[in-house]
């Protein structure tokens, strides 16, 4: 009698629970929905569905709109998700910046903040600090309830959200960001690699791309791998270190103790330093206005992706390469000479060539996909599927 009595109720808890992330599901999926409409495409009654709706309001999760004037028969009520309601903030740690984004329930994203911070520089106590201020000042501006964080880190991170290795940013090696963060913000957080963060942007910000390599490059360069609609992140959570592929094994030495990385040929500062330019911007700039000796160092840092990217291809059959970062901003002078390698050695080219695109979303990919992952978290806690 007792075994039933306790596991009748937990039964019910499920189903409740199944339903109301099926409900929420369907609400995120196609907005708009009226009560009625719901119940016909969950096979739910209008009584379930309308005590499962009151229960998504009342937790702040769903809004309800007002009736636009029907077709025919009563107007009904469009439920969506509820941009006032808990939201999301990414924040991205990088070699030389911060950054801050809250994103809402909808997935749009409501304010965005980087500022110029040369981590390296910086103890890890005072680098957190001012990633704690960066966010808090963001917080107060946005006015939404944040319910979760993530913060992309540029390098390998642990799942206990340790950063373990990031050759740009020695100094940070075995910092427990993601725990001095957590008690400095006091909300709850993950950690994750931001090349791993910009490319589940890519994924939800493109509709239909669902396999691609996101090439991301600022000092240092990152991928982030996505096989059917999904990250692969390897099977201890460290793949996607795409700037120490070898490029030369006689090459130039790497931060990261190797020599001859991609890195090494085409990285934000082996580009500075071909070029002998201070800034990106003149980069940009001086390589729009036809410099030869620019144009020719991006050709050379293209042909070294090139050569790195069709090994991958190769490798593993990945359709689509997508450039991210500061190779979205160079992608008109780096394209041709990566797509010239791509012909050359990728095996099946001749019938299936892969393609080239440049990422839309600028430099605030990762910090987008943190706000996206932590919104996506809300989503399930809320409705008990992450727990
Ligand atoms: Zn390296």
């Amino acid at each position: 009698v007792t075994d039933g009595a306790t596991v009748l109720p937990a039964r019910q808890h499920t189903i409740r629970t199944q339903n109301l992330g099926l409900v929420l599901r369907q609400i995120a999926a196609t907005p708009g929905r009226s009560r009625a409409q719901l119940a016909q495409t969950t096979g739910l009654t209008r009584t379930t569905i309308s005590a499962l709706v009151d229960d998504l309001i009342d937790r702040g999760l769903v809004a309800e709109l007002t009736p636009g004037r029907g077709a025919r028969g009563r107007p009904a009520s469009p439920l969506v998700l509820n941009r006032s309601g808990p939201a999301g903030l990414g924040i991205e740690i990088n070699v030389d910046y911060l950054a801050a984004g809250v994103v809402d329930l909808t997935g749009a994203i409501r304010a965005h903040r980087t500022v110029v911070s040369d981590n390296r520089a910086l103890s890890p106590r005072l680098g957190l600090q001012r990633a704690t201020r960066l966010a808090t000042a963001l917080i107060a501006e946005v006015g939404l309830p944040i319910a979760g964080v993530t913060v992309a880190l540029p390098g390998l991170v642990d799942a206990d959200g340790t950063l373990r290795r990031a050759p740009n940013l020695p100094g940070w090696q075995g910092v427990r960001c993601a725990a001095q963060l957590q008690e400095s913000l006091g909300l709850p957080l993950t950690v994750d690699n931001e090349a791993n963060l910009a490319a589940l942007a890519q994924l939800w910000h493109d509709d239909g791309l669902t396999d691609f390599v996101l090439v991301s490059g600022e000092i240092g360069v990152g991928a982030g791998l996505v096989m059917d609609g999904r990250l692969f992140r390897g099977v201890r959570g460290m793949a996607g270190e795409f700037g120490h592929v070898l490029i030369h094994p006689d090459g130039p030495p790497c931060g990261c103790g190797a020599n001859g990385c991609l890195e090494q040929f085409a990285g934000q500062e082996a580009l500075l330093r071909r070029t002998g330019l201070l800034d990106v911007a003149t980069l940009v700039s001086r390589a729009a206005a036809g410099d030869g000796r620019t144009q020719g160092a991006l050709t050379e840092a293209g042909r070294a992706l090139g050569v790195a990217l069709a090994d991958l291809i190769n490798t593993l059959d990945i359709p689509t390469v997508v450039l991210g970062g500061l190779y979205a901003r160079l992608g008109e002078w780096l394209v041709p000479a990566i797509r010239a390698e791509l012909d050359r050695r990728v095996i099946s080219a001749d019938w299936a060539a892969p393609t080239v695109l440049i990422s839309a979303l600028g430099a605030d990919a990762a910090v987008r996909g943190a706000a996206g992952v932590a919104v996506a978290k809300i989503l399930d806690d809320a409705v008990g599927v992450g727990q």
